[in-house]
């Protein structure tokens, strides 16, 4: 039996502006047992979206934020000594799995090659999970759901995924949201009146469109909603973009000289 889409309230679910038919395309995912993969830049919505999507599906989530250590293990489980001996412990993939629930990998290329061996099964139509080290096989249950996510632009391209690997999953790609959007997600988010809002996302747009090779990554729309937060807090207009928007672009001394003369443009001084 196929899972239904639950008719959960989306009341509870945290606050997403679609950017198109992205929730659509989950749920149709969802239903069929098909694992999605993200990518995008960071900051633009990735885990808030697979927040709300798992909220409207009343779904366990289990998010994991990968890095260069993480191994299969760390996604499996293992064994932990405890007073009485030792004893097994779930990993967030085998609590997923067991629950029914969505495991959310982000930034998944970043984790040990090793843990492609325990994604592969469970991202085909097999959706098994084999535990070695205690000799079960779990399958899959029908609200399970396998989500990753990327940063395509980041990556260096020995890190990218491996074609096996992504060619198991539906892709969806994300990019920054188009003004008008990113203006309500910035109200919303920071409560900052619309127009202050609106400026702010068009200086996001300017600084989007300075190239140098010294800022790795576009300022992101959590940046923007983080200088709209320290200006609707009373904060001065500037430095809030000084702070929360440029500084955390770049350490290169010309690149945020660069950045500040965009920011004094726009909103003087
Ligand atoms: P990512 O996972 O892509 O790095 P996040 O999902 O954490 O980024 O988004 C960062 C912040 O940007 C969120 O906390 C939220 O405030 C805001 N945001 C970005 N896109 C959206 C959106 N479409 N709807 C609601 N909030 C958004």
């Amino acid at each position: 039996m196929k899972p239904q889409a639950a008719e959960a309230s989306t009341a509870e679910a945290p606050y997403y502006l679609p950017q198109g038919r992205e929730r659509e395309l989950f749920r149709h995912a969802y239903q069929n047992y098909l694992p999605v993969l993200i990518k995008g830049p960071t900051g633009c919505g990735k885990t808030r979206f697979v927040e709300h999507m798992a909220a409207e599906l009343d779904r366990p989530l289990y998010t994991v934020a990968c890095h260069d250590d993480l191994s299969a293990a760390d996604l499996v489980g293992r064994h932990l000594i405890g007073d009485g001996g030792t004893y097994w412990s779930d990993g967030p993939l085998t609590r997923a799995v067991r629950e029914g629930g969505i495991c959310y990998l982000d930034e998944v290329v970043e984790a040990r090659k090793d843990t492609t061996v325990v994604l592969h099964p469970l991202a085909d139509d097999r959706r098994i999970l084999p535990i070695d080290r205690t000799g079960e096989t779990l399958r899959a249950p029908p609200g399970f759901m396998l989500v990753v996510s990327y940063n395509p632009g980041y990556q260096n391209l020995l890190k990218g995924m491996k074609t096996s690997t992504r060619q198991r999953f539906v892709g969806l790609r994300f990019g920054f949201p188009d003004p008008s959007a990113e203006r309500d997600i910035v109200v919303r988010e920071s409560g900052l009146a619309a127009e202050r809002a609106e400026l702010l996302v068009a200086l996001a747009n300017k600084l989007r469109r300075l190239e140098d090779h010294d800022i790795e990554e576009a300022a992101s729309t959590r940046l923007v909603v983080h200088a709209a937060i320290l200006i609707r807090n009373g904060f001065d207009p500037v430095a809030a973009c000084e702070n929360a928007l440029v500084e955390p672009l770049t350490d290169d001394e010309e690149a945020l000289q660069g950045l500040m003369e965009v920011v004094h443009a726009l909103l003087g001084e």
